[in-house]
């Protein structure tokens, strides 16, 4: 049975795909945004955060942790990532809940267990389950084993997905999935690396190749103010989806926002944007109405 790292299994979502859904949060990401709000969800591997505001000094962290990660002194609390295991000693032993597990490995069948006791609520809203991350495709015999079974019950079955990924992943996974959310981050290479570690051409490869092969794709635009919301940019990711036919007709933005920037602080790590405001939902309509004059159909997500 496959297994996976899974940062959390969130019921009850509305924001991921038709209906009432539940999203399983998967592990390890090949892209680095930097506006990502998971930076939870970019490592592989079992994370501990820390929350500061919450921390007391009490020392009991530093004294559990079997590789000496951890050294607080009063107010100061420091964790050596390079020595941590992952094993969250230290979380067990904080009274107050100041350190905060990422990640934990689960079998497909642990997941399928949790992930299809919605089914009543799945049913009733045209809901199901969505896979995401990171990237859900860096674990393609994962989610397959997941949704095959999921499928058999009569569950419906969503990839949100980077499109990052060997075309092989989506080999793995295409008939097992009703449908996928596929990020178009940028239609101009260069500047995909320069803001996600990464040039498009495979992304722009693998949405071909899923459309092509009959799958339902809704396309997404992380709409970043000043980034990649301009005319230029605009312009040239509709003629990429009009070049799809009918299977890329439909482009969704995602404004952008800054939910996850706390995370970053809990891991000890850097927001490289952080003189972006969030987007003005004027702004977001003049590109929606952008795209429709491309003749894209083109909506912003709630
Ligand atoms: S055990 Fe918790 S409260 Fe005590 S020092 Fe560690 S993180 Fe802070
Ligand atoms: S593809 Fe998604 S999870 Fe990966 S870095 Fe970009 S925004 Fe984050």
């Amino acid at each position: 049975m496959e297994t996976a790292v899974v940062t959390n299994i969130q019921g009850y979502s509305i924001h991921d795909g038709p209906g009432i859904r539940t999203v399983v949060f998967l592990k390890g990401c090949p892209l680095r945004c930097k506006w990502c709000a998971n930076p939870e969800n970019l490592s592989p591997a079992p994370q501990v955060g820390f929350l500061q505001n919450l921390c007391r000094g009490c020392g009991r962290c530093a004294a559990a942790c079997p590789n000496g990660a951890i050294v607080t002194d009063g107010d100061s609390h420091r964790i050596d990532r390079e020595k941590c295991a992952g094993r969250f000693a230290c979380a067990e032993a904080c009274y107050y809940g100041a350190l905060v597990r990422y990640g934990e490995e689960l079998t497909s069948g642990e997941v399928y267990e949790k992930a299809r006791r919605d089914k009543m609520f799945y049913d009733s809203s045209g809901g199901g389950v969505t896979f995401s991350g990171g990237e859900p495709l860096t674990r393609p015999a994962f989610v397959r084993e997941v949704a095959e079974r999921l499928r058999a019950d009569g569950i419906s079955v969503c990839v949100e997905t980077c499109g990052f990924v060997p075309r092989s992943a989506f080999e793995t996974v295409l008939d097992t999935v009703d449908f996928f959310c596929y990020d178009l981050k940028f239609a101009d290479s260069a500047r995909h690396r320069g803001y996600t570690g990464a040039p498009n051409d495979r992304i722009l490869e693998n949405a071909r190749f899923l459309v092509n092969s009959g799958a339902e794709v809704l396309f997404r635009r992380p709409l970043i103010p000043g980034v990649n919301d301009g005319d230029g940019e605009t312009e040239a990711t509709a003629k990429f989806l009009k070049s799809l036919g009918a299977g890329g007709a439909n482009l969704q933005l995602m404004p952008y926002h800054r939910m996850g920037q706390a995370k970053y602080a809990a891991l000890g790590c850097e927001y490289e944007l952080p003189e972006l405001d969030v987007a003005d939902p004027r702004d977001t309509e003049s590109v929606r109405e952008k795209y429709e004059s491309l003749g894209v159909n083109c909506t912003i997500s709630k």
